[in-house]
């Protein structure tokens, strides 16, 4: 019986942008060190609508509002 966390390995905390300049798959990562929320965004377009929404600065609005909620 296996009863661990889950744990997502190989992303740090914040936001992380990979693949952009080398003619890769763009991939954008957002881990919250604070409540573990993930979000991926794939491919350019995904990568560059994410962006746009400013994913850490609306996250932290989101992430705030449900930890004070408490
Ligand atoms: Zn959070």
């Amino acid at each position: 019986m296996t009863d661990q966390p889950v744990l997502i390995t190989g992303i740090r905390a914040g936001l992380h942008i990979r693949g952009i300049d080398r003619g890769d798959t763009p991939i954008a990562d957002y881990l919250c060190g604070r409540c573990g929320h993930h979000h991926r965004a794939t491919g350019r377009d995904e990568v560059t609508t994410f962006l746009r929404t400013d994913p850490v600065a609306s996250h932290h609005a989101e992430c705030l509002a449900a930890s004070t909620a408490a």
